[in-house]
């Protein structure tokens, strides 16, 4: 896998271009959003919020 130091990926997300992160299919979730989401409760009020965004991700998988 290539990764260039002046690659930078727009997390899906917080929509900010972020240098890491993680890559699911074609999208970016970056190291802050995904340690956010694995800490956040399903419970949580930013819980459906970070479903919501991740929808896209399954979308296009079963597109
Ligand atoms: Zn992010």
């Amino acid at each position: 896998m290539e990764q260039a130091e002046t690659v930078r990926n727009t997390c899906i997300i917080c929509d900010q271009p972020k240098p890491n992160g993680i890559q699911i299919c074609a999208e970016f979730i970056c190291d802050e959003c995904e340690a956010e989401i694995v800490k956040t409760d399903v419970l949580d009020v930013k819980y459906p919020f970070f479903i919501h965004r991740m929808n896209k991700i399954w979308y296009k998988m079963n597109a």
